[in-house]
């Protein structure tokens, strides 16, 4: 927040954000944000095809990049599990537009990230799978499913993972204004803190990936980062294979990645176990997102 941007640290910041801004002009826009599928689950609000890549405004591209390749980051401790692993974080400024796409490191660390909003069946053997092999995830959860599955939200707390919030309802958010998306942000805040559950700040998981620069400053606004994702596994698609979710996960592996996997999904309860062990062979460890701060 403001408070650790003191006066005198302005002027330093200014000048690595111009460099950072001139790097990626230099360096050309391309791949952060290219992606061909989005977080299409959708829960009571599902419409599959939803191209989430077509819904990012061109303007912020290099706003979002840039949040995602600045300034060194600090060392923290590592979440939830003995995983001898570090994440960086950042200072985040108070109202600044921010987006993660990978975790900022060059380390060979993968982020598991499970998002829901229907069906917790698969969950339990999703959790107990992370149980036995140590490993921490983070969970972005719908005020619906909150509001819907009491005890698989309570577990999911009682496990120790870092939970985010994926909106109230799972509406597409460049279709709300300002307001509508307070009420959906402070609903799910509200939910999550009748079970007891952390602020999910500034964790937030756009549903379908819909966001634009207007929709990153009013996330920025009440104090959110958007956590996109570097790896789509389409595990929310009845067609997929648990190998196939295993393998597009192996092939586009990169040290900071994170993958986009749903609580609903059999296929990745199915094969989660089998995953972690070839990541762990590749020599990738684990972390959760809770370290990326305001
Ligand atoms: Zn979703």
């Amino acid at each position: 927040m403001l408070h650790r941007l003191t006066a005198n640290r302005l002027p330093g910041l200014l000048l690595t954000l111009l460099s950072i801004v001139l790097v990626i002009l230099l360096s050309g826009c391309g791949g952060l944000l290219d992606r061909s599928s989005g977080d299409t689950e959708g829960g009571r609000v599902a419409e599959p095809g939803t191209t989430a890549g077509e819904q990012v405004a061109e303007d912020t591209s290099t706003s979002v990049q840039a949040t995602t390749t600045t300034a060194p980051p600090d060392t923290t401790e590592p979440p939830t599990t003995a995983a001898p692993t570090t994440v960086p974080s950042r200072d985040l400024v108070a109202g600044e537009p921010r987006e993660y796409v990978t975790v900022p490191t060059e380390s060979p660390v993968v982020a598991l990230t499970f998002d829901a909003a229907y069906d917790p069946a698969p969950l339990f053997q999703i959790l107990a799978t992370l149980k036995s092999t140590g490993v921490p995830a983070t969970f972005f959860l719908t005020g619906e499913f909150v509001e819907d599955f009491p005890e698989a939200t309570r577990s999911i707390i009682d496990a120790g993972h870092p939970i985010g919030s994926h909106s109230y309802s799972h509406p597409d958010f460049t279709e709300l204004d300002s307001s509508a998306i307070r009420d959906q942000l402070r609903r799910t805040e509200e939910l999550l803190a009748s079970l007891g559950a952390a602020d999910p700040r500034p964790l937030f998981r756009p549903p379908f990936g819909a966001r634009n620069a207007r929709v990153l400053q009013e996330l920025a606004n009440q104090g959110y980062v958007s956590v996109y994702w570097t790896i789509d596994t389409l595990d929310w698609k009845p067609e997929r294979t648990p190998s196939q979710i295993r393998q597009t996960v192996l092939d586009k592996l990169q040290p900071g990645a994170i993958v986009l996997m749903h609580v609903g999904s059999r296929q990745t309860a199915e094969i989660l176990s089998r995953l972690i062990t070839d990541l762990k062979a590749e020599g990738y460890s684990f972390v959760a997102l809770s370290e990326i701060k305001r």
